[in-house]
């Protein structure tokens, strides 16, 4: 008893009755493509005035040199310091050098195009707003919710993937209330093989059910094919099973008389094992006269 309610359970699993912990919930992980890879470009030619005497790119963090008044990224100028003691433009040995806020300011204000322009991003923005704005970017690359899944997407994309097209999104099959991931559940690979399916039956007897219910239809289908009765006592027909009562009631005197062979070749082998048994006890006893076997009273 108890091993069928358990059969049972497996072959249908309820709502209730799944493993959830094979789900993840739903998350957006952001890839981790740090400031330093995105590339900005102005909306307006950079005047010269913003560009590092050493790297030649947008100031950062500008600092400008006491000896010469020339601007650098902070980093960049921090660099030639460590190989070299003199000012990279002037050559003024041991210069000074302190950070310069107008420039911070006005390169904030200047427009740029975001990062990811050539994805599809048509903002414009300003440069100080360029964090903010990849954040809320919907061109930015998140990987899909669905564990497992692994694929990379736009975030505009994510909800639409995550929910209607990935394939190892939660899934319930719509017959027999299967949860699972898609490709398993909501697939040819579940159709084939889902207990709850109806389908015609194999013989053509015209009868419609579940998969779950072949065997039990096969044993009374009236297409099937079945063994006659007289099998054993030799009868080698298969009739339908439609037809069985008819192969009865016209093979009648057929079956008596193979029925009546078997008897025959029955009672023969009987009294060949009768025999037999004879003449074993008739030893034995001529085994136990000359005193071979033991007789005990
Ligand atoms: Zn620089
Ligand atoms: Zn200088
Ligand atoms: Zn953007
Ligand atoms: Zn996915
Ligand atoms: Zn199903
Ligand atoms: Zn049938
Ligand atoms: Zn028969």
């Amino acid at each position: 008893m108890a091993t069928r309610k358990r059969q049972r359970k497996l072959q249908y699993p309820s709502r209730l009755g799944r493993d959830t912990s094979a789900y993840s919930p739903p998350s957006i992980t952001e890839l981790s493509i740090s400031e330093l890879e995105l590339e900005y470009t102005f909306v307006e030619p950079l005047p010269d005035k913003y560009l590092c005497g050493i790297c030649k790119s947008v100031l950062k963090e500008p600092h400008v040199t006491e000896c010469c008044g020339q601007h650098f990224c902070k980093n960049c100028l921090e660099k030639s310091k460590s190989k070299s003691e003199s000012c990279p433009i002037c050559r003024r040995n041991k210069f000074n050098h302190i950070k310069y806020l107008p420039f911070v300011r006005e390169i904030d204000e200047l427009k740029v195009y975001c990062a990811r322009s050539s994805s599809g991003c048509t903002a414009k923005l300003e440069y100080a707003d360029r964090n903010n704005h990849d954040k809320v970017c919907e061109y930015a690359l998140v990987l899909c919710a669905n564990k497992w899944c692994g694929k990379t997407l736009y975030k505009k994309d994510l909800e639409g993937h995550s929910q209607n097209y990935c394939e190892f999104r939660e899934s319930t099959c719509q017959t027999c209330g299967q949860v699972g991931k898609y490709k398993d559940v909501g697939t040819f690979v579940h159709y084939v093989v889902c207990p709850d399916i109806i389908q015609n039956c194999p013989n053509s007897c015209g009868e419609q059910f579940k998969r779950k219910y072949s065997e039990s239809h096969n044993s009374i289908c009236p297409e099937g094919i079945v063994t006659c009765d007289f099998a054993e006592a030799g009868c080698q027909a298969t009739p339908k099973r439609k037809y069985l009562d008819s192969h009865m009631d016209t093979n009648m005197k057929q079956h008596l008389s193979q029925l009546m062979k078997a008897h025959t070749a029955m009672k023969q082998e009987h009294a060949a094992i009768k025999q037999d048994n004879a003449a074993m006890r008739k030893e034995i006893g001529t085994f136990i006269k000359r005193g071979v076997i033991p007789f005990k009273k």
